[in-house]
């Protein structure tokens, strides 16, 4: 449905497409993901034949974005990201200007309207004036412009872009909701919003497609840094309790997280989840555990890794204090990236003091107790064992195995 083969736009000396090719089938819904100033709005507005592009052509329903603009807006409903609406008519006048724009017969224009009126949920907002309009409601009333021609493709450029997490959500829910009746072509730096509406995504970054798939398979192809996260009570060695982890099969690197108060955290970077593993090393060694899990880089980190680069460990992944720093983009790499790390959540920056009752140093230590639980009135266990193992009466005031 769209065809778009060695697109290339420059302003000036900026590229801003750089031989882009890509394909969409008829009813497939594709989000098209980028930093500011990554040629998403570019792509579109030559899609959409409000720009002529520099090399290469575009195709959409098999007409030259160029030499058959016509036939192409014919089938193309766009939604750009400044939406132009009539601020002054009143939400049903602009409609019924837009169907005679569009030449839709007389006789279809009432039912038209009603029909997308209600698809965007504005049909009791048809007698207000669009300038009064919230700007959800004037994204909405822009949706409905674009839909009423009954596109075949439908580009939407940032359709949430500016709206609050409710009208987030509605925004996306209708999209989903067309997803049955077009082609869409959505562009996002939101990627949560993405993955949810979006089967498949196109990321670009300066001018060029960096990545193209599912969600999923993107972030298992290209994240390639999966890891099982353990923290634990590894006594003095972590270099030793390392050098263990390396050991094991499977295992591509162990990264030393530092500490955790009177924990330590490794990451075990791995193909496949090997908790098990990790665990049955874990009880050989008699780790207390305190965290055993299996970790799948996001959507988000991904692209944060294709558009800010990562070392090959994958460090910049890893939503730690120990993560190398993101290089800032260079002037050259157009406006600044927008996207955010994952949160921190790792371990902090500097090694922490251990604390006042020192973790344990060897499984002979084993009368270290820690208090897990805020609310068991000070209750406390030996975490120098395994809970299973650990003789009654361990904690100082017998409450061991808590
Ligand atoms: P955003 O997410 O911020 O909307 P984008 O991915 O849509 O970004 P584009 O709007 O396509 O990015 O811009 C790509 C690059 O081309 C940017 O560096 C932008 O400044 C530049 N650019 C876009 N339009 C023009 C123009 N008419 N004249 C000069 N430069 C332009």
């Amino acid at each position: 449905m769209i065809s778009v083969s060695h697109l290339t736009r420059t302003f000036g000396s900026l590229r801003a497409l750089d031989d882009v090719s890509f394909e969409v089938a008829r009813g497939e819904v594709v989000g098209f993901l980028g930093p500011n100033g990554a040629g998403k709005t570019t792509a579109m507005r030559i899609l959409t034949g409000y720009l002529p592009a520099t090399a290469g052509s575009a195709r959409v329903a098999g007409f030259d974005v160029l030499t058959q603009s016509l036939e192409v807006r014919r089938r193309i409903g766009y939604l750009p990201e400044a939406v132009p609406l009539y601020r002054e008519h009143r939400v049903s006048e602009m409609l019924e200007f837009q169907a005679r724009l569009h030449a839709l017969p007389r006789r279809e224009r009432a039912a038209r309207i009603a029909r997308v009126l209600e698809q965007v949920g504005l049909a009791d907002r048809r007698r207000d004036l669009v300038g009064n309009l919230s700007r959800g409601l004037r994204q909405r009333a822009g949706l409905a412009v674009a839909l009423l021609p009954d596109p075949e493709v439908l580009i939407l450029d940032e359709p949430t872009s500016g709206l609050d997490p409710i009208q987030r959500l509605e925004v996306r829910a209708l999209i989903q909701a067309l997803r049955a009746e077009h082609t869409v072509l959505l562009s996002s730096h939101i990627l949560p919003e993405i993955e949810a509406v979006c089967p498949r995504v196109i990321i670009v970054d300066q001018g060029r497609i960096r990545a193209d798939g599912t969600p999923d398979e993107l972030v298992t192809r290209l994240a390639g840094a999966s890891h099982v996260r353990l923290e634990a009570l590894v006594g003095p060695d972590a270099e030793g309790a390392r050098r263990a982890l390396g050991a094991l099969r499977g295992v591509r690197a162990v990264h030393d997280r530092g500490r955790l108060g009177i924990h330590h955290a490794f990451d075990v970077v791995c193909d496949e989840d090997l908790r098990e593993d990790v665990g049955a090393l874990a009880a050989a060694r008699r780790w207390a555990l305190r965290e055993l899990s299996w970790r799948r880089p996001t959507l988000e980190q991904l692209f944060a890794r294709i558009a800010l680069g990562a070392g090959d460990d994958g460090t910049l992944l890893e939503p730690g204090g120990s993560a190398r720093t993101p290089a800032a983009p260079s002037a050259a790499a157009g406006a600044p990236v927008a996207l955010s790390l994952a949160p921190a959540a790792g371990p902090p920056s500097g090694p922490a003091a251990p604390p006042a009752s020192a973790p344990v140093s060897s499984p002979q230590a084993a009368r270290v107790v820690y208090n897990l639980n805020p609310f068991d009135r000070g209750a406390t266990r030996s975490l120098s064992v395994p809970k299973a193992v650990e003789e009654p009466g361990a904690g100082p005031d017998g409450a061991a195995g808590r």
